[in-house]
């Protein structure tokens, strides 16, 4: 990528040449430009987004569970290991990255980028609420591997149905003491409106000159002999059609993003593949039933589960309003964005991930039987899925809705063989020029450091010069926070003040 120097800005509609495309517009592709444009403000950017707005697809508030992910309730990211410890790795890898995302968010609600904290982020304890012999078992083991960790030390648990329901009235209401119940909490978790954050930076980004096209969909893209990125874009209303090119592409894409780095031709996706997850909720609105619940209480995932379908009953904050919210209810479709295809999945395939997608099929017969009795479960049978974690929940209060598409990644692990893989995958060409994304877990609340790794593998060049703007933006940007207890206290306590999360 050149420099300001170099800069170039939109000729006619039917030849645009941009230093920076950014395909789609949700969480991903708005905070790469925000970034971007603070750190280099002269460069020419435009988004194209094929839905009339921002942050309509996964991003969106109620097509995600907003869970602001630091690893505090969610109990696949400490699994048991072969030796029987709790491992607290993973863990604490996801919680450092909310710290950064807590730091840029702070850092963009100080300079006005983004608006009130309320309008996205709300201070909600997260707890983790098992039942059984086994898995009280496991949740004690887990409490005392993570108190050992800065990060998390200032976890609390009990195992007495009084001390849960102090924290969490809904849970142990009607609930006999004859089975063992634990719970681990900790008061500083979050939820978070994704969406939110996603409109208000694209607002951002149109007031700093950013050329916001909505309603346009890039169909394709190759290299031109300049090494320029070229995209035929589409006018969904009008249907006309016209070339945009670009130094550096970032397919923001969603689960539209595996196709368009196939059309790309870059050796880097091959092999890959997605399969696509799709999901529901229930949610209820009274503020009867809101009222009486106020945290985000994980619980374990079934036999076969993906571990993002483990479920949960959260409180939601959606434009003011609280919420319940239980699910995720995993299906089946093939479409890889809601607004997607049915032949998206078949469209994808390609003689180089045809095998790796066919031994995944053959490898993870326990997760297709998972989701075969997930999409055929009854309404009654997900209220009754409801009642274990809230005994006393009323059917009739709740109603359905459909979440978002996540596409997981198939891939070849390092034996050629075809694996299913739960996380974000970047994906980005040797020389820098185009990158992508493919997986969304942890998804949106890692979204600001998957967007500076994305930074440091794409823009060797620039990143050294960038770094005194990029620890402005985040204090502890480069370190561990779980190897440096001074710097955690402070960026914690700092955050919380900027975005109202004290507790
Ligand atoms: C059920 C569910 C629950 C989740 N829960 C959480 C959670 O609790 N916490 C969390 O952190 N994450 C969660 N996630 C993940 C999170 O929602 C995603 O990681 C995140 O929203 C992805 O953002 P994105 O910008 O990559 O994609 P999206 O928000 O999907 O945006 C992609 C955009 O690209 C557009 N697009 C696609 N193709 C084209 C094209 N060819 N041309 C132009 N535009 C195009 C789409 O219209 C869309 O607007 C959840 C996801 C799901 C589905």
């Amino acid at each position: 990528m050149r420099s300001s120097a170099v800069t170039e800005s939109a000729s006619t509609p039917s030849s645009q040449r941009f230093d920076v495309i950014l395909v789609g517009g949700g969480i991903m592709s708005t905070t790469l430009g925000a970034i971007l444009k603070e750190l280099q403000p002269d460069w020419s950017i435009a988004l194209f987004e094929k839905l009339d707005g921002a942050g309509q697809e996964s991003s969106d508030p109620w097509n995600n569970a907003g869970t602001g992910h630091t690893a505090y309730c969610e109990l696949n990211y400490t699994p048991r290991g072969a030796d029987g410890a709790i491992s607290t790795a993973k863990a604490a890898g996801i919680a450092e990255q909310f710290h950064v995302s807590r730091q840029l968010w702070s850092h963009w609600t100080e300079n006005g980028t983004l608006g009130a904290p309320r309008t996205f982020i709300n201070a909600l304890p997260h707890i983790s609420f098992v039942w059984g012999e086994k898995n009280t078992q496991y949740l004690r083991d887990r409490y005392e591997a993570m108190r050992k960790e800065p990060l998390f030390a200032h976890i609390e648990h009990a195992e007495d149905l009084d001390t849960i329901g102090s924290w969490a009235p809904l849970l142990a209401a009607g609930r006999t003491a004859d089975k063992p119940v634990a719970a681990s909490q900790f008061r500083d978790g979050t939820d978070v409106d994704f969406g939110s954050i996603t409109r208000q930076l694209a607002g951002h980004l149109g007031a700093e000159g950013v050329e916001l096209r909505y309603g346009h969909e890039v169909t394709g893209l190759s290299r031109g002999t300049d090494g320029r990125w070229e995209m035929k874009v589409k006018n969904t209303a009008g249907g006309e059609k016209f070339t945009a090119s670009a130094r550096f592409v970032f397919v923001g894409a969603g689960g539209g993003a595996l196709g368009l780095l196939q059309s790309s031709g870059i050796r880097e996706i091959r092999g890959f593949g997605g399969f696509p997850v799709s999901g529901q909720f229930l949610r209820a609105t009274e503020s009867a039933i809101a009222e009486q619940h106020h945290a985000k209480v994980y619980g374990l995932a079934s036999v076969g589960a993906p571990p993002m379908s483990v479920p949960h009953l959260d409180t939601r904050f959606v434009e003011g309003r609280r919420s319940l919210m239980f699910g995720p209810y995993a299906g089946f479709s093939t479409n890889f964005l809601k607004s997607g295809s049915y032949l998206d999945l078949p469209f994808s395939v390609r003689p180089h991930n045809l095998l790796p997608m066919l031994q995944v099929g053959a490898t993870n017969t326990s997760l297709v039987s998972y989701l075969l009795k997930e999409v055929t479960k009854s309404q009654r049978k997900k209220v009754a899925a409801l009642q274990e974690f809230y005994p006393e929940a009323d059917g009739e209060q709740w109603e359905l809705i459909t979440a978002g598409q996540r596409v997981q990644v198939m891939k070849k692990d390092e034996r050629g063989k075809g694996v299913l893989q739960f996380g974000t995958e970047l994906i980005a060409a040797a020389d820098g020029s185009i990158a992508g994304l493919l997986g969304a877990s942890p998804g949106a609340s890692t979204a600001p450091s998957i967007m500076f790794k994305l930074l440091e593998r794409c823009f060797p060049g620039q990143i050294e010069g960038w770094r005194p703007q990029l620890e402005t933006m985040v204090p502890s940007y480069g370190q561990l926070l779980n190897e440096n207890e001074k710097l955690l206290a402070e960026v914690t306590e700092s955050t919380a003040k900027t975005l109202q999360l004290d507790i």
